[in-house]
């Protein structure tokens, strides 16, 4: 079978590998079709000092496929059955486990595609019970962005900063995948959503995505919109996750006691902020990483509800390095999906 391997630092081959063994107890065989790229990718591709991995690496985070086979004791998987997996191999009798919340295991043995090999193969076997159907009439393409993208929004939106009907939120990189999945879930409950991008090309595609008022970020300075749009008061959320270039913006972009909540620092991980803004203000900032299984059937009751993720281009497997330098370069407006 194929898998594309990262082999060194920048350095993707597409290699024969040997197909897995049949499933066995507890196991499904999954045959991937389509693998959506994120961040995650490009910091994995870029070589991460930090992580511990051994080359060659399979890489690919989140994916969608259907059930090839499942293992002896397996019910309620049968072959052709579309499905999505969860991209982390956690431990489920933690705690953190326990209570569903699968992003926080405390025995997780890595993130797939990134600490350990990944989805961007033709088969895979996987724990059975991080399996999840994807409902009838959603596309692998769309259920592909389900398991990090859109559950990583939902879970950040939801679960963390609580958003509800008729708040205003500011969207950080509207034409992000996350970003382009943030504007559609505010609106689709009827929050006003006010987003930042870096060309009017894509201002045009943010208005179009439902958008209140879209920030060129490049020629105005996002803060001081925000206040004005909001007449001083700033918005009820901010959606960060472009970090160090943004950060202290965010802050000054939100009402007294809003929230802001992050789940990633693409333009640099530090930042120096003012503890007395942050008391005085009372302001609450939230870490999000990933998502539980929960976000991941929300997500995809969504998308069969037709909030269907924006893809920026859909390419064959060979492409991935091509999708992951389009990432690296911003020119993306939504997800960027590669299949089998
Ligand atoms: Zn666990």
């Amino acid at each position: 079978m194929r898998a594309l391997t990262l082999v060194a630092d920048r350095k993707l081959e597409l290699a024969e590998r040997p197909a897995p063994p049949p499933p066995g107890p507890g196991e499904a065989q999954v045959r991937i079709k389509a693998v959506a790229l994120n961040h995650i990718d490009v910091w994995g591709w870029r070589g991460m000092a930090f992580a511990k991995r051994a080359y060659p690496l399979v890489v690919g985070a989140e994916a969608a496929g259907e059930i090839a086979a499942t293992g002896p004791d397996v019910a309620g998987l049968q072959p052709g059955d579309p499905v999505v997996v969860y991209g982390a191999l956690t431990c489920a009798e933690c705690r953190a486990c326990r209570e569903g919340r699968d992003n926080l295991c405390e025995n997780v043995k890595g993130v797939m595609g990134f600490h350990i090999d990944g989805f961007a193969r033709e088969l895979l076997n996987v724990p059975a019970r991080l399996v999840i159907p994807v409902p009838a009439g959603v596309a692998m393409r769309h259920a592909a962005c389900a398991p990090i993208a859109f559950s990583t929004v939902q879970h950040m939106l939801f679960d963390n900063a609580k958003l509800e009907p008729g708040e205003s939120v500011l969207v950080h990189a509207g034409g992000s995948g996350i970003g382009t999945a943030a504007i559609q879930m505010a609106k689709a409950i009827g929050c006003t959503v006010i987003t930042t991008v870096g060309d009017d090309a894509k201002a045009d595609k943010a208005r179009a995505l439902g958008a209140d008022h879209v920030i060129n970020y490049k020629t105005e300075r996002f803060e001081h919109v925000v206040r004005k749009l909001t007449k001083k008061r700033g918005v009820d959320v901010v959606f960060e996750h472009v970090g160090a270039d943004t950060f202290n913006g965010s802050l000054l972009a939100l009402k007294r006691g809003g929230r802001l909540v992050t789940c990633g620092s693409t333009s640099g991980p530090t930042v120096t902020i003012n503890l007395m803004q942050l008391f005085q203000q009372q302001y609450r900032i939230i870490g999000s990483f990933g998502a539980s299984m929960r976000n991941i059937r929300e997500s995809l009751a969504k998308m069969a509800q037709g909030l269907v993720p924006v893809i920026d281009t859909e390419a064959p497997i060979a492409e991935f390095e091509r999708g992951l330098q389009r990432l690296e370069s911003r020119q993306v407006f939504g997800k960027i999906v590669v299949t089998f």
